[in-house]
């Protein structure tokens, strides 16, 4: 049996390492077009801010692929796939057989249409080689520009402002954050931000990158000329569905895949940023770990049961369910937990405790007699009480006065 993995992140990995549990003996070959063993994107802000290296943040080196007898061929970008004769072709032409494909592709940063995004020192963060050639052009430059001041856009600025250079964030929301934070909180994040050294221009449309054949300036829509050395665009991603695209598979915001992460063409499955479930994008890294493991699982197991499949997990009977967005993050290393409805428009009755001074913000919003949703920032603690309550519905009508006093323990 032959398997194929087109991409080495987290999904295909796991897809890998889970094939290898149920099939001692199936061929098992992953593919992709960078040049590194996988490794944890997640790490690539510390990378970038020089505070890990490439070693530090490769999740499994050379010895875990023999181990477990998976073959890995880096620098090979597969630009074709003919599902009749079951091949995957590559950049030179060349023809790999699969039995059982898995399309792990992954994503893409999103670059918004700017003129002069394609001059140099525009810059988007995606991978190690991304973050490579960003460190070697900023080298000895003061001034570093971030398009988008969501969580990867603050992250990465936040390293680049470790490495020297001062940071100003361009967001076309009037607030950081904007699914995360309420005005008031986003407020005292900004505040903090900004006595780290961060400039902000909320509520601005990128218009123009300025600049010869290198960048200079950004220039927005209501003429604010902002003077930099780079940039970074950090606009969401897109899945890298190419491949599928070609293969005539439905592609809406990922490309689609049943709960089995099956897609329409028999025989290939899908996993990671690149799908889209039961009407969700991910883009995250546990659901793409999950689905990788379900693919795995899946893709083994529709082999002959009689062959070389162990049998201790069901075999083709795993079904992803989904994956809860993430709700506990780090922003430009600040601690913040945000669930469930945050009450951006201040509708709702709430609890909330600021202070500016500490920079922190803490507010529930109540519905009735439930908590229906909460922003931490700056201080966390009780964040798995407020956590659990919020998704058991828990009811608060008997210790309402103790929350006014952000007394967490009848929770
Ligand atoms: C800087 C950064 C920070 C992040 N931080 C977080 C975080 O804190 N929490 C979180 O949950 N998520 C985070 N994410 C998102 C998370 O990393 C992704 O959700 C996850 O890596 C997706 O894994 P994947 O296996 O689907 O795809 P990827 O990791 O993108 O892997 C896909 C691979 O396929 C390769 N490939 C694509 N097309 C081809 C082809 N045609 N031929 C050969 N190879 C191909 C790609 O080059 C790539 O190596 C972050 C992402 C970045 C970039």
């Amino acid at each position: 049996m032959k398997y194929l993995i087109i991409g080495n992140g987290v999904a295909g990995t796991a897809a890998a390492a889970n094939i290898r549990k149920l099939d001692s003996s199936g061929d098992i070959t992953i593919i992709t077009d960078e040049s590194t063993p996988f490794y944890s994107r997640i790490r690539l802000i510390e990378y970038l801010a020089g505070e890990a290296g490439e070693k530090d943040i490769v999740v499994y080196k050379n010895e875990w692929y023999e181990k477990n007898g998976i073959k890995l061929r880096l620098d090979t970008l597969i630009t074709d796939i003919d599902k009749d004769q079951k091949h995957v072709i590559t950049t030179t032409g060349e023809r790999i057989r699969y039995d059982k494909l898995l399309l792990a592709t992954g994503s893409y940063c999103f670059v918004p249409p700017m003129t002069g995004a394609d001059k140099k020192g525009v810059f988007t963060l995606r991978t190690i080689r991304d973050a490579d050639e960003v460190i070697n052009y900023a080298r000895g430059l003061s001034r570093a520009l971030i398009v988008g001041g969501g969580v990867l856009g603050l992250e990465a600025g936040n390293a680049l402002r470790k490495r020297g250079l001062e940071i100003s964030v361009v967001e076309f929301f009037p607030r950081l954050l904007p699914r995360q934070m309420d005005p008031d909180g986003a407020e005292i994040l900004k505040a903090q931000l900004q006595s780290m050294g961060f400039l902000f221009y909320l509520g601005a449309k990128s218009k123009e990158i300025a600049g010869n054949d290198k960048v200079q300036a950004l220039i927005l829509e209501d003429g604010t000329r902002i003077d930099c050395d780079l940039i970074i665009i950090s606009a969401g991603v897109r899945p890298n569905a190419g491949l599928g695209k070609k293969l005539g598979l439905t592609i809406n915001k990922g490309l689609v895949v049943n709960d089995r992460m099956e897609t329409d063409a028999k025989d290939i499955y899908a996993a990671g940023d690149l799908i889209e479930h039961r009407g969700v994008f991910y883009g995250i890294w546990p659901a793409a770990q999950k689905q990788g493991e379900i693919a795995g699982i899946n893709m083994a197991g529709r082999y002959d049961p009689s062959g070389s499949i162990r049998t201790e997990i069901p075999r083709g009977s795993a079904v992803y369910e989904g994956t809860t967005m993430s709700n506990v993050l780090k922003v430009a290393g600040l601690d913040l937990a945000a669930a469930g409805d945050i009450d951006a428009d201040g509708k709702c009755e709430s609890i909330f405790q600021k202070d500016r001074e500490k920079f922190t913000y803490k507010k529930l919003v109540l519905k009735g007699n439930i908590i229906a949703g909460c922003i931490l920032y700056g201080d966390i603690s009780g964040h798995r009480r407020i956590l659990k309550a919020i998704d058991e519905k828990k009811d608060i009508s008997g210790i309402k006065e103790a929350l006014a006093r952000w007394d967490l323990n009848a929770l």
